[in-house]
């Protein structure tokens, strides 16, 4: 993955509205990795807790829109109690989850589905789904 730093986006909106809306203070993460090494989804994410963190304080808002890994935390607060800066990273995960809806994108097409899949899925999984990822 190639990274591209700037001072424009280490002070962007996004960056300072993940801080608003989670109220923790991102420069607190040192980069340890406890939280990914104790997460249960960590197996199912494309980019480890950790490193989600560390992009949002580099402000790289594209690259956690292309990865999954904020729909398949759990919320289930085990790297904020391993935490050992106190980031409560689980917020963060919420307030990257609420700053993607809030952009009204349909990120599945209802139509697209083909309608035996729609029958054998569980109805609770498709509407929890499209909950997520339909504006
Ligand atoms: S455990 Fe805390 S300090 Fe360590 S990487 Fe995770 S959020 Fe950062
Ligand atoms: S709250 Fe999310 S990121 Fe944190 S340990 Fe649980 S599943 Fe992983």
């Amino acid at each position: 993955m190639r990274i591209e730093i700037s001072a424009k986006r280490l002070h962007s909106d996004f960056v300072k509205k993940v801080e608003e809306i989670s109220g923790e203070t991102l420069p607190s993460c040192y980069q340890c990795g406890k939280c990914s090494a104790g997460c249960p989804m960590s197996f199912a994410m494309d980019l480890l807790p950790n490193q989600i963190i560390r992009l949002v304080q580099l402000g790289l808002e594209e690259d956690i829109a292309n990865s999954k890994t904020i729909w398949f935390c759990a919320s289930c607060l085990t790297c904020s109690v391993r935490c050992p800066r106190g980031v409560d990273l689980s917020r963060i995960m919420e307030a990257l989850r609420l700053i993607t809806m809030r952009k009204n994108i349909d990120y599945v097409k209802i139509s697209a589905i083909p309608g035996e899949i729609i029958a054998e899925l569980p109805q609770i999984a498709l509407v929890s789904s499209f909950r997520k990822l339909t504006a």
